[in-house]
């Protein structure tokens, strides 16, 4: 089955187009025909490139209004005589889409029916800049192949199976009971897909893992996962709690925020962009919101650079070990996205001092590993430190053929 995988932004959409079925998913087997992605849309100058798998890359520019526009744009390559690698949209079985939040309706993935639709609508509140444009993606997809399957993965469907000591804040109860204040957690689609993978690489069942999951990205979240099933993760009610991430604070002593708006006489707007635009490794820097460019700097010897990279790898081997006691022990730490990939530098750092619970890396094997799975214990650590690529498009593909087949989803 070939499933359109579409990840809606405000002003772009990230595809691929992957081949897949309930046989190859078990073998392991899926292809990727083809990935693109159309960027700056809304704009005269939007982009989309194009990248037919084996061939050569095609990139296009020009005027690209709103999101049916780009999908349009998006079939049309996918079925170009010459450029393309399907005969006609007819080929495409089934579409998924990736969506933000879930709420607590959605625990596990769902096809678009108009109930689930109304409910990721009422989601809207939760995710103000996010569930929109996942919506606006939907409608246009819907419009333009309207007779496949289309289906839903949420980010945060993953965590609901978090308990209340770890979902719920210090806050009156009422506050969760009339708005459902509480943390949800992000990342979820690429936790669970490292998750597997791991289970997967160190052979062992679900039943017998405890697995501590590090998304580090622009964006970084880092998740218990026992059992198989998310018992905590750093991001909360919005992505901005947790880890030092690229240009958001992290964790915030809350009373912070309005003793900052009185003093600096910010507006709410202004001090929410701070948090989320302006803090993290960009803020504390000074410099960039780019790991590799602070590595650059800190190498240089720029002092707030290295303050930024050390307060990034202190704070995250805090929840490292802070989610090994949570579970009572871990078996594996797993690091991915663009960081946690392909920077041996941090995976090290974040992880010195960590010894006592029996992690420890092989420097020669973690400075191998660079964008590949790799194992990278020193031989005989008690707890494995795998990096594994995260591959959420691929998470998203399976998900919408179980749904199709009317099969469980793990
Ligand atoms: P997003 O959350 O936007 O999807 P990515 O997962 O692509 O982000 O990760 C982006 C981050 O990964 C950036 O901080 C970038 O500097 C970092 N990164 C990518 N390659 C390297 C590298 N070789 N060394 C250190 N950091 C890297």
């Amino acid at each position: 089955m070939k499933v359109l995988v579409l990840n809606c932004g405000s002003s772009s959409v990230k595809y691929q187009l992957i081949e897949t079925s309930l046989e190859q998913i078990e073998a392991n087997a899926d292809v990727v025909i083809a990935k693109g992605s159309v960027d700056r849309i809304g704009t005269g100058s939007a982009v989309h490139t194009f990248q037919p798998a084996g061939r050569a890359k095609v990139t296009e520019s020009g005027e690209i209004l709103e999101h049916r526009e780009a999908l349009t744009q998006i079939v049309r390559m996918l079925t170009h005589a010459e450029k393309g690698v399907i005969a006609s949209p007819g080929e495409i079985d089934a579409v998924g889409h990736r969506v933000v939040h879930g709420g607590e309706k959605f625990t596990a993935s769902a096809l678009a029916t108009p109930e689930a639709i109304a409910a990721v609508e009422a989601c809207v509140p939760l995710a103000p800049l996010h569930n929109p444009p996942n919506l606006r993606g939907y409608e246009a997809a819907k419009r333009i192949l309207p007779d496949v399957p289309h289906a839903l993965v949420f980010d945060t469907a993953y965590h609901q199976t978090m308990p209340p000591v770890s979902y719920l804040y210090g806050l009156p109860y009422v506050l969760y009971s009339r708005h459902k204040i509480r943390r949800y957690g992000f990342h979820g689609t690429s936790h669970r897909f490292v998750g597997w993978r791991s289970r997967q690489l160190l052979g062992r069942p679900r039943e017998e893992t405890r697995l501590v999951t590090c998304h580090l990205g622009n964006g970084a979240s880092v998740c218990a996962i026992d059992h198989g099933r998310s018992v905590d993760t750093s991001m909360g009610f919005t992505p901005l709690e947790g880890l030092l991430m690229g240009t958001r604070s992290g964790d915030l002593d809350a009373s912070v925020v309005f003793h900052v708006m009185h003093e600096e006489d910010l507006t709410e707007h202004q001090v929410t962009t701070m948090l989320n635009k302006h803090s993290g490794l960009f803020g504390l820097s000074g410099v960039s919101n780019d790991m590799r460019e602070l590595l650059a700097e800190e190498a240089k010897g720029h002092e707030r650079a290295k303050l930024a990279i050390d307060l990034f790898c202190y704070r995250l081997r805090k929840y490292v070990a802070a989610y090994a006691g949570a579970m009572g022990g871990v078996d594996a730490v797993i690091f991915t996205g663009g960081i946690g990939e392909n920077s041996p530098a941090i995976r090290s750092r974040s992880l010195a001092g960590l010894e006592f619970m029996g992690l420890e890396v092989d420097e020669a094997k973690n400075a191998a590993a660079i964008g590949t799975e790799a194992d990278v214990s020193a031989a005989g650590a008690r707890v494995k430190t795998l990096v594994i690529p995260t591959n959420e498009e691929l998470i998203i593909a399976r998900d919408t053929v179980r749904l199709v087949a009317g099969a469980e989803n793990p």
